[in-house]
């Protein structure tokens, strides 16, 4: 049994639709489907959330574009009404949803609608399937993949999901079950999402619990490359990659895998294919329990975005535990990231994604107790395997604000 995924891009229109359709066609095997919702869908569910929660007044709008979007998608499938009966529903519902006063609560609310997206798409590519002659099956996921509370993070409760899960996808009535990514919900049958990209989480999650033989993830991208091709002209394709490698990479910033992705499977050896999907033939990118030594390139990660604050108690008095776990509690409390730490006797230095809503009250409370310097607008570079060549076309040009470096990766903060 194998599960595919398949994110937003390669189900964005109806040419990707009957793209992702002929490469489940492709494979005999018994298979999960786990899909995103299509093309930049969450994003306008995001911003229909936001409207719902302020009662602003374009929120009809916001909807009626997330409708005619799909359903330009399924007139250009040929599906009909009758097709669509499912996908209608899931309309209907969310319509009933704003139409009530929201909570105070905004992140519940977030779950409760931004889900839609992922509803919507695996109906709409379970009808479809369907009307090819796969007989598939439409899972709702909710059902059997259990979390906590934490709404728009939520954390999986794997004791629940594993018994409910291999209850649910049993391969009983059917080879084929379509279902989404990125959604759950809790004990009490309230939506959760596992944070954004959440999709290659979900499929690693169905590998682990249902012991697939293997999870793919058919992406707009050859396989998992030594850079990103928006930032690096010439890069290589890395035919395979460790666990522990591909974690690294993940955990640096790499956007092909999310860095949830990796652990259920390693604890599992089920191996990760990263599969481009203009090309099913090709192999892609292997992700597995390597057992040679890997002789692999230099590999470049760019974290966009990056504040570099550093911070020195106002007394002159040197930096101990008491206050670095003072600070570390202060991001955690505002969902900072810390994505490198530097320290000396009296300063710390820590490069963190930049908050959407700026640095001043992060700096504000940081300068109760600390001289506190910053900069914004810088990029993290991380570099795997590094060598001189690779440290100096990273370098060109750019301001080096800090650098650190280990046997095999060099971290460098440029702007
Ligand atoms: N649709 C969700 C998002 O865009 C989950 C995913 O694509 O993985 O964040
Ligand atoms: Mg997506």
């Amino acid at each position: 049994m194998k599960i595919f995924k398949f994110g937003g891009a390669s189900v964005s229109s109806t040419e990707a639709i009957k793209n992702a359709t002929s490469i489940i066609d492709l494979f005999p095997d018994k298979k999960v489907i786990v899909v995103s919702a299509m093309g930049k869908t969450t994003n306008e569910l995001e911003e229909l959330v936001k409207s719902y929660f302020n009662r602003a007044s374009n929120m009809e709008l916001i909807l009626e574009r997330i409708r005619n979007y799909h359903a330009g998608i399924t007139t250009g499938l040929g599906l009909t009404d009758a097709d669509l009966v499912q996908v209608e529903v899931l309309f209907a519902d969310l319509k009933k949803r704003l139409s009530m006063n929201p909570s105070l609560n905004f992140d519940y609310e977030y779950d409760q609608v931004v889900c839609y997206g992922e509803l919507i798409s695996t109906a709409i590519i379970s009808a479809y399937l369907n009307k090819q002659g796969l007989k598939s099956q439409w899972m709702d996921i909710r059902q059997s993949l259990r979390t906590d509370e934490t709404h728009r993070e939520a954390i999986v409760d794997w004791k629940w999901s594993e018994m409910l899960i291999n209850n649910s996808f049993n391969f009983r009535d059917t080879d084929l079950y379509v279902t989404q990514g990125f959604i759950g919900s809790t004990n009490t049958n309230q939506t959760t999402t596992l944070g954004r990209e959440g999709s290659d989480f979900t499929a690693a999650i169905l590998g682990n619990l249902l012991n697939a033989e293997s999870v793919t993830i058919w992406k707009n991208v050859p396989g998992v490359l030594n850079g990103d091709p928006v930032d690096f002209e010439d890069t290589v394709k890395l035919e395979e990659l460790s666990y522990r490698e591909a974690i690294e990479l993940a955990y640096s910033g790499a956007k092909v895998i999310h860095p949830k992705t990796i652990k259920p499977l390693r604890n599992k050896k089920i191996p990760l294919l990263v599969r481009p999907f203009d090309f099913p033939d090709q192999a892609g990118t292997m992700i597995h329990d390597v057992d040679h030594q890997l002789d692999l390139v230099p590999i470049f990660i760019l974290k966009k975005n990056q504040a570099l604050v550093t911070i020195s108690p106002s007394d002159f008095s040197f930096i101990g535990i008491d206050q670095l776990s003072g600070v570390f509690s202060l991001f955690k409390k505002r969902r900072i990231k810390v994505n490198l730490i530097q320290q000396s006797a009296i300063d710390l230095s820590l490069c963190i994604d930049e908050p959407e809503v700026g640095l001043e009250t992060l700096v504000v409370e940081l300068r109760k107790k600390f001289d506190v310097l910053y900069n914004t607008g810088l990029i993290l570079a991380t570099i795997r395997f590094y060598d001189e060549d690779a440290l100096i076309k990273m370098k060109n040009n750019r301001q080096l604000f800090l650098e650190q470096k280990s046997r095999r990766t060099a971290r460098l903060v440029l702007k």
